[in-house]
């Protein structure tokens, strides 16, 4: 099977306990069996402690409950119990892989990091990325063949697009949209309605809502185009292939959209702010949250405020 690294990817290094936002904190931490039949096997009293800990959540997944929010293996030098008292290679699937991603289509595999973790944003947003251009075994045992194959050409567009010197971010987010628009009307003058939307979504940090709430702005934040182009790269490389199920990519721009027009007005509310971090904190509360995401989608397929017509008209 073909497999594609960003450049990025290999040179991940976890920093642990100078981690500013570590993944220990606010995560339930999802045990995989094999790890769970070894813990089983531990000795004494941090066998009992790792049995002590694990339970079942509404999910049915087997987890490890948090204690003030913490992984409850997160000592209090921030470091990990669990890699200290049994190895690395005792660590479960979870935390083995964070932040690595796997986007298997069956055929051809990529890779990437998770923006929600500080050290890969860092990675991510200071490095430019080209999207493979690679002539991928196409199957149609995975999927429709002809379909990945117009995916992959306009996901090739979209970066294009993202990537055309001279124009601002929000220039080229407008050119993006309306490369892929759907040909509606517009309803709303307003994008208020997409911090409503975002207050309403559970978040680890419980001000984030409240930092949503006061940062709604007409006006947004200017300059960092080269750190949220290379933003919107990720989430074209991330995401765009998802659309093989529907073929329906407008999912992808909205993310985006959203995704800019909030940590843009954070930004814009901050003296000195720190933008990879703001992006790093939308994609650990909002991204990375599979709950706020199916929340999300739910709006951009059945909201008309989010036709893309509409979100066209707030960048103007
Ligand atoms: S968030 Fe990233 S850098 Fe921080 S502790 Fe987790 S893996 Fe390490």
């Amino acid at each position: 099977m073909e497999k594609f690294y960003p450049d990025y990817y290999k040179k991940f290094k976890c920093i642990a306990n100078l981690c500013p936002d570590s993944c220990c904190q606010g995560w339930d931490v999802v045990v995989d069996e094999k790890s769970e039949k070894y813990y089983d096997s531990v000795q004494g009293s941090f066998g009992e402690k790792i049995r002590k800990v694990t339970v079942t959540d509404e999910d049915g997944d087997r987890i490890f409950t948090l204690e003030n929010d913490r992984c409850p293996f997160w000592n209090k030098d921030e470091l990990c119990d669990i890699y200290i008292n049994l190895g690395e290679e005792h660590l479960c699937d979870t935390c083995k892989k964070f932040p690595r991603i796997t986007m298997d289509y069956g055929s051809f595999t990529e890779y990437t990091l998770s923006l929600a973790c500080p050290k890969a944003a860092e990675l991510i947003l200071n490095n430019d990325f080209i999207i493979p251009e690679k002539n991928y075994r196409l199957d149609n045992d995975y999927y429709n063949a002809e379909d990945m194959e117009q995916l992959l050409k306009e996901r090739k567009q979209a970066e294009k697009i993202l990537l055309t010197e001279g124009l601002s971010f929000k220039e080229k987010l407008k050119n993006l949209i309306e490369f892929f628009s759907e040909g509606l009307s517009t309803t709303d003058k307003n994008y208020k309605f997409i911090f409503d939307i975002h207050e309403r979504l559970e978040f680890i940090n419980p001000e984030y809502s409240e930092i949503i709430k006061n940062s709604y702005s007409n006006s947004l934040s200017e300059g960092f185009d080269d750190i949220y182009t290379r933003m919107a790269v990720y989430y074209i490389y991330r995401y765009f292939l998802n659309a093989i199920e529907d073929m329906n990519i407008t999912n992808v721009i909205k993310k985006i959209f959203c995704a800019y027009i909030i940590t843009a007005s954070i930004a814009s509310f901050e003296n000195n702010p720190d933008i990879i971090r703001i992006i790093q904190n939308y994609s650990k509360e909002v991204e990375h949250s599979y709950d706020n995401n199916a929340t999300l989608e739910f709006f951009f397929e059945n909201d008309e405020r989010f036709n893309l017509e509409n979100l066209i008209s707030f960048l103007e």
